[in-house]
């Protein structure tokens, strides 16, 4: 949709009065333990997309249900892609997004791979920024506590034939979150899929779109039924190759200090996280390879010695061990089954830069005041 006018470079976003906020106290209960993605803010930013129009209409106002024909496109055809990221409260109280500019450009190349128009990366940042600003009593003051964005946008037009609509929408809502770990946290069980895949080459692998997400529910549920965490997919074409889990990036470390993470060869979505840890990795001096790395080996290093720990990361849980895999051909275990050194320091390197209690060498962090 590269013909679609351009936005004016600074789309203005007009504030729409809330008549009725969630009173202080009924907020301060809904904050106090607020778990992932239950509790809502008041607010949201809402702008429309037409062929004729490009970007227009953005508001900040309440968060209200929204009104959809029953013929929208996304309703059928699954025209949707969507982000998440975190606000965090810096040590001096100031509030800060990680890297958001990184899930402004990811969410346009989403968009692109669904024949969806693209937002300016300023005014998805700008939509974030300002939302969080409005919301920001609804920072869950609990220890590791963060604020959820969630931006998103779906076919809205109203037409039962198959062609890129013509109307869209953006939103973005926001949710407090809890610690999802607190401290010391757990190592999974992952379950390896033998009979469901995530993304095959020239799929929307690399897209973060809702249709990823429900084709991995079977698979995911799979994995829950035989009393694991998580699912962990393999390559589509030869089954053999290790991806990732339905919502994580995985990472391997071996004995001798190196890190492998699967290649971004177009179906693995490409972390943020992931993104940020290779960077922090090689700042300590470690070898980080991005290749493939196949079950079978993983099953014979684990079981040998050579590998020690294996990760999964991205923005919700951060960084989390993988202590144990199980799959048709029987189970393994990696390292202790807890997590291990690599695995915990490369997490709370990551937290620190991200709450301000360590330095920002790469410039990560966006303030917001
Ligand atoms: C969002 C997502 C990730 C993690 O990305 P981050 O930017 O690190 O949050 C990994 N895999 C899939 C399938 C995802 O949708």
């Amino acid at each position: 949709m590269a013909d679609a006018p351009a936005a004016p470079p600074a789309l203005d976003i007009a504030r729409l009065p809330h008549p009725a906020p969630v009173p202080g106290a009924t907020r301060a209960q809904a904050i106090a333990d607020p778990g992932f993605g239950k509790v809502f803010t008041d607010h949201m930013v809402r702008i429309a997309w037409t062929e004729q129009r490009g970007w227009h209409d953005a508001t900040l106002g309440p968060r209200e249900p929204i009104s959809l024909d029953p013929a929208a496109a996304v309703l059928h055809y699954a025209q949707e892609v969507f982000e998440g990221l975190k606000a965090y409260r810096l040590a001096d109280g100031a509030m800060a997004l990680f890297r958001p500019e990184e899930n402004a450009r990811r969410f346009n190349a989403s968009a692109r791979r669904l024949a969806m128009p693209e937002l300016p990366e300023e005014a998805f940042v700008e939509a974030v920024r300002q939302l969080v600003l409005a919301d920001a009593e609804w920072f869950p003051k609990v220890e590791g506590g963060s604020l959820y964005l969630r931006p998103f946008m779906f076919a809205s037009e109203p037409f039962l034939g198959v062609r890129p609509a013509k109307h869209f929408t953006f939103l973005v809502i926001a949710s407090p979150a809890g610690n999802y770990f607190k401290s010391g946290a757990p190592a999974v069980s992952i379950w390896v899929s033998g009979d469901y895949t995530r993304a095959a080459p020239g799929g929307t692998g690399a897209a973060k779109c809702g249709g990823n997400y429900a084709a991995s529910l079977v698979p995911q549920a799979e994995a829950i039924a035989r009393g694991h965490d998580q699912v962990v997919f393999l390559d589509a074409v030869e089954r053999k190759w290790v991806e990732e889990l339905g919502g994580m990036n995985l990472f391997f470390v071996f004995a001798d200090g190196s890190l492998v993470t699967p290649p971004l060869t177009g179906t693995i979505l490409p972390g943020i996280t992931r993104d940020s840890l290779l960077s922090l990795a090689r700042d300590e001096g470690l070898v980080v390879r991005e290749e493939r790395y196949s079950l079978d080996q993983w099953r014979e290093d684990a079981t040998s010695g050579r590998l020690t720990e294996a990760f999964a990361c991205g923005t919700a849980a951060v960084v989390t061990a993988v202590g144990r895999v199980a799959g048709a051909d029987g189970a393994f275990t990696i390292g202790t089954g807890g997590p291990g050194q690599t695995t915990s320091r490369l997490r709370e390197r990551l937290v620190a830069i991200q709450r301000g209690t360590a330095p920002d060498p790469h410039g990560w962090v966006m303030r917001l005041d």
